[in-house]
């Protein structure tokens, strides 16, 4: 395939966007080379500025989970739009979906919107502080939680318990004040309980990890994480941006029968516009501004396009419940197709996935924290990639980021699939 119109487009985003793009994962940066500008995208795939058309396993990092352009979204916010595009003022959509988000997801009386995951994570770490009244939060090495000061911490050399800034701009005065702990590991996390004793307000994790490819968690993990939730008064953050509304209705509560004291979404839950969210039992949310002393606010927060874009992402998949199995059978399919592919090639390789989630790791050891992602073959991962994307399959350009399926995608497209890796896998070292 030929990238020309994209590579030429990238040189003339360059010149203005600081390295071309608005987020730095789609710059190729992991993988090397230059990146695919889109110009539209139907169903599961991708048409290019060149004119190639790509089968998509990205689904924008998550929300097109029923396929691009998917027409009830499209026409709610066509229609939505005739009618202004902001106000500044409360609207009744906002009150059903909000309803219809409770009604969803369990354990969750309220919920506010915002304008992205980054948002979402940062205001509910904000209501934890402000509930519980203490200052510090654990967060697991290789957890995205967007890009707040307070989650741009990482491992101290030598001890998991200090954080330090992993981005110039994050103050030391910030860093204190995340711990950190290796994911799926609890005995550390007891460790940084009892050594910071009732200091802690919240622990904020993924519990379906993406961010450091697909990472589910280890029987166990999130029970125990409860428990010493339980038993420190420490409030569960459950950060959904991924998982909320993809892998089953009512997310990972629901599916690993789970209560998390606050749940944040994104993606899914704006159906492709820009929508973040975060929700409770009343008792916390009633401790937001304008009812309770901790602020938070936004001059388009649950704005009229936006809500009619979730609200009907979330009533199809409402009134679809079974689409969770389906692409989850999808997924399974898949899993079972590229082990068989990659079985022919010399490449040792570890997948990891829970529902429509997905990841190849190259790697040989079992993947089940950062420390462990990290061992994979990245240069094997980067001709992965590009072998892919010559075969007309975009993937995750970054080997820490999972695979979304989307239900567009068709039973051909997915052997598809699996034949292009076959091909490409015989082709890495
Ligand atoms: N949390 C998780 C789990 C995410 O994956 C992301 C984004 N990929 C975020 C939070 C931040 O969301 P946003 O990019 O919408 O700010």
């Amino acid at each position: 395939m030929i990238y020309k119109r994209s590579s030429a487009l990238f040189k003339d985003a360059l010149k203005v966007i600081p390295g071309g793009v608005n987020s730095p994962v789609r710059a190729f940066n992991a993988v090397g080379g230059e990146p695919v500008f889109v110009e539209k995208a139907k169903g599961a795939y991708l048409y290019d500025a060149d004119g190639n058309k790509l089968i998509d396993y990205i689904a924008s990092w998550g929300p097109m989970i029923l396929g691009h352009a998917y027409e009830p979204v499209v026409n709610a916010v066509i229609e939505k739009a005739k009618k202004g595009t902001s106000f500044g003022m409360p609207t009744e959509i906002e009150t059903e979906i909000a309803a219809l988000a409770v009604a969803m997801v369990p354990n969750i009386d309220k919920i506010r919107f915002v304008n992205s995951g980054t948002e979402a994570c940062m205001s509910a770490v904000r209501l934890a502080r402000g509930f519980t009244g203490r200052d510090k939060i654990i967060k697991f090495a290789g957890c995205y939680h967007g890009h707040s000061d307070s989650f741009l911490i990482q491992a101290g050399s030598g001890a998991v318990t200090f954080g330090v800034p992993n981005s110039p701009g994050v103050t030391q005065g910030t860093a204190k004040d995340t711990l950190l702990a290796h994911f799926n590991d609890l005995d550390a996390v007891a460790k940084l309980i009892s050594e910071n004793k009732e200091e802690i307000a919240c622990i904020i994790l993924e519990p379906v990890a993406g961010n450091m490819g697909c990472i589910p968690p280890a029987e166990g993990f999130l029970e125990g994480l409860r428990e010493l939730c339980d038993a420190h008064n420490i409030l569960l953050i459950f950060d959904e941006v991924m998982t909320g509304f993809r892998l089953a209705k009512g997310g990972v509560q629901e599916r690993f029968n789970i209560e998390a004291d606050i749940v944040t979404f994104g993606k899914v839950i704006g159906g492709g516009l820009p929508v973040g969210a975060f929700a409770a039992r009343a008792e916390i949310m009633n401790y937001l501004a304008p009812l309770g002393p901790v602020y938070q606010a936004g001059t388009l927060s649950g704005n009229p396009l936006a809500m009619a874009s979730g609200l009907a992402m979330l009533n199809s998949l409402n009134n679809n419940p079974d689409i969770f199995n389906s692409l989850e059978e999808k997924t399974a399919y898949l899993h079972s197709g590229l082990d068989r592919s990659l079985q022919e090639s010399n490449v040792v390789y570890t997948i990891n996935r829970l529902g429509s989630m997905i990841s190849v790791h190259f790697s040989e050891t079992p993947v089940t924290d950062f420390k462990s992602a990290a061992l994979g073959n990245n240069t094997t991962f980067k001709d992965f990639f590009h072998g892919m994307l010559q075969q007309g399959v975009y993937l995750p350009p970054s080997a820490f980021e999972s695979w979304f399926l989307n239900d567009a995608l068709t039973y051909e497209d997915l052997d598809y699939t699996i034949e292009a890796t076959k091909k490409v896998a015989k082709t890495l070292t």
